[in-house]
């Protein structure tokens, strides 16, 4: 049977993922930035947790560990460092949710500790703060090469592969992937399909890989045109990733 999945809205623009199995009756959910709205969203599905995923060490993604464990139970799986995990994973790691393979790939950059959960049965993965929809994650504890490195790890994955991500940034990435990617038409069809969908308040997330692979500026720095609208045509990939992130920073 098939995993059923149910995102949920928190804070200001925060995304969760519950993930369920029925045949097993278990549930995990990704990151846990709110406890309210993780309760609330197992009382609207019914589903009881038994499992909790934390992608890294922000307040936004860890606040309610301790509370959604002490009322559900859960078992805890996380990156090291982070306090109140049960089993600690790393990248390359894989382990198994109620029969479906889960496999952790380390996508440092934001954090250091930022860990990205990919099911490949179900084809799909969740990024965290890694990877947005046109955007990438603020390099806080990282730099661009590594981040750019992490990019490419997603960029290996299938292309149907659904991408569930952690905050809803797409109206501002959709304007600055514009800025530096102004002729791309699969870049303008997706701005169209994202601003149309935020204008009925509907969540542009998930996305998928074949759709960020056309469209985000942070997975084409290879791209003749965006090199050329930077005039960094000989650059590597890592420089032009670099700059791309530093002129959002700027944007
Ligand atoms: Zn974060
Ligand atoms: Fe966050």
């Amino acid at each position: 049977m098939p995993l059923q999945f149910h995102q949920f809205a928190y804070n200001s623009d925060n995304y969760g993922v519950l993930v369920h199995d029925p045949a097993t009756a278990t549930t995990t959910c990704i990151d846990a930035g709110d406890a309210g709205a993780v309760l609330d969203a197992l009382q609207a599905t019914g589903w009881a947790l038994s499992d909790l995923w934390i992608t890294h060490h922000h307040w936004d993604h860890t606040d309610a560990l301790a509370e959604l464990k002490s009322k559900t139970g859960c078992a805890v799986t996380g990156p090291e460092g982070v306090k109140g995990v049960d089993k600690v994973v790393k990248g390359g790691d894989s382990f198994a949710f109620a029969g479906h393979s889960v496999e952790v790939i380390h996508t440092p950059g934001h954090t250091l500790d930022m860990l990205n959960f990919y099911l490949p049965e179900a084809h799909c993965v969740f990024t965290g703060d890694t990877l947005f929809v046109m955007g990438c994650g603020r390099l806080f504890e990282g730099d661009g090469p590594m981040m750019w490195a992490s990019m490419q790890k997603l960029m290996a994955l299938p292309p149907e592969t659904v991408v569930y991500c952690a905050h809803e940034y797409t109206l501002a990435s959709a304007d600055f992937a514009l800025s530096v990617d102004p002729d791309n038409s699969a870049l303008q069809a997706q701005v169209a399909r994202v601003k149309a969908l935020r204008e009925q308040g509907a969540p542009t997330v998930p996305t998928d890989i074949a759709t960020e692979l056309a469209t985000n500026p942070f997975l084409r720095p290879h791209d003749a045109a965006i090199r050329s609208e930077l005039g960094m045509q000989d650059a590597t990939d890592a420089e032009v990733f670099t700059e791309i992130r530093a002129r959002k920073d700027r944007f």
